[in-house]
């Protein structure tokens, strides 16, 4: 548990202002750990409307505490950054994990050596890469 000093902290220093969304939805971030959707948010939220949850992960997108995770069930899945994230520029190299069994998608914090990817002459910018397997709590 974070407390709400060390979550104010956060959106300042992404100069964000304070509002209680924003504390409650970053708070259900760093607990959760995995991956979650807008409608996971209105499912947990339910004082919120849609378009401030929407807004609410807009900003936090744009700030770079969340990053939106590619899949393929259409739904948009957002995980929160690692510290080499600012505003406008994000730089991943970690693997998303989904799991074929619970559904989840999870960050895995472990980077991947983004130029063993491409052959010499291209230049990585970003990697999006997600591995289908069993995660360790359904192994
Ligand atoms: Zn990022
Ligand atoms: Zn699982
Ligand atoms: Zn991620």
């Amino acid at each position: 548990m974070t407390d709400s000093n060390q979550l104010k902290e956060i959106l300042k220093s992404h100069d964000l202002r304070i509002t209680n969304c924003r504390l409650d939805v970053m708070q259900f971030f760093l607990d959760e750990k995995n991956a979650l959707s807008q409608g996971d948010l209105e499912h947990q939220f339910k004082q919120y409307d849609r378009v401030t949850l929407y807004r609410t992960l807009n900003s936090f997108l744009d700030s770079g505490i969340l990053h939106k995770i590619p899949n393929s069930s259409g739904i948009a899945t957002y995980g929160l950054c690692h510290e080499t994230c600012s505003p406008n520029h994000h730089k991943h190299n970690h693997i998303h994990f989904n799991c074929t069994n619970c559904g989840q998608i999870e960050c895995l914090d472990e980077e991947v050596v983004s130029n063993v990817l491409v052959p010499s002459g291209y230049k990585v910018q970003g990697v999006n890469l997600i591995v289908d397997g069993i995660c360790a709590k359904c192994a």
